[in-house]
């Protein structure tokens, strides 16, 4: 698949654009992304439901909460980098494909990589726990391990 074959519409793009702005979150490198609508959604409400109650996340000036979707190693969901704590870093593998998401979720969950029980939003949930992790220097378990 080609680039241009993950092109979202611009249509696409701006529902997204504004579906994320008002919920304070700023999403970058959807335009070829190939990314599943709905499911991009779901994870913009996951985190507009932890940025509701921890605000600090919500950052500041050029450093706003940011979901940016990238090539990942292939076993990665998400990550936060230390030197860029505001910036949730998505798997496109993932983005694209919700169903995927959900079962490879489920069988990290099942061998204990991820709290049991939880479901793949708490990958959303979980990265935003390292946010105000590197944030504060301590580990916010309560937010790591939300379901
Ligand atoms: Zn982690």
């Amino acid at each position: 698949m080609s680039k241009l074959d993950r092109m979202l519409s611009r249509e696409q793009c701006e529902d997204l654009r504004e579906y994320a702005e008002k919920r304070q979150v700023m999403l970058g490198n959807y335009k070829y992304s190939g990314a599943d609508i709905d499911l991009i959604k779901e994870l913009i409400d996951a985190a507009w439901e932890v940025l509701r109650v921890v605000s600090e996340l919500k950052g500041t000036g050029r450093k706003l909460f940011t979901i940016w979707l990238c090539d990942m190693s292939d076993g990665d969901f998400a990550e936060v980098k230390k030197s860029a704590p505001h910036i949730l870093r998505l798997n496109e593998k993932y983005a694209r494909d919700k169903e995927l998401l959900k079962s490879d979720y489920k069988n990290e969950a099942d061998k204990g990589k991820f709290v049991r029980g939880t479901v793949y939003l708490s990958v959303v949930y979980h990265e935003m726990g390292h946010m105000h992790e590197f944030r504060n220097g301590y580990v916010a378990f309560a937010i790591i391990n939300k379901r």
